[in-house]
């Protein structure tokens, strides 16, 4: 971690509640989640292409599509242990 890394988790987590309050409180199956996250990569990928091809001066874009990204990231990531905790509750019925 670096001194920067509190405030970058802490946009992250602004992010986070920003899109479950957009869309609500979505239970997606993990593998939809990567399908988003893979949306949301490619939002990233063209905002650096459009900033390394001189038709996007600065990279503040960029930035605001990583902060997605690692949202999203996050999201699936509590999916996933959702879903791997559903699978412990029923080996144990
Ligand atoms: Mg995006």
């Amino acid at each position: 971690m670096t001194a920067a890394t509190p405030g970058v988790l802490a946009e992250v987590r602004r992010e986070r509640e920003r899109q479950e309050a957009r869309w609500g409180e979505q239970t997606l199956d993990p593998a939809v989640w990567l399908m988003v996250l893979g949306e949301e990569v490619g939002e990233a990928n063209r905002a650096a292409l459009e900033h390394r091809m001189g038709t996007r001066a600065d990279l503040s874009h960029s930035r605001a599509e990583l902060v997605q990204v690692a949202a999203v990231a996050v999201r699936a990531i509590e999916a996933l242990d959702r879903q791997q905790a559903s699978q412990v509750r029923r080996a144990q019925d």
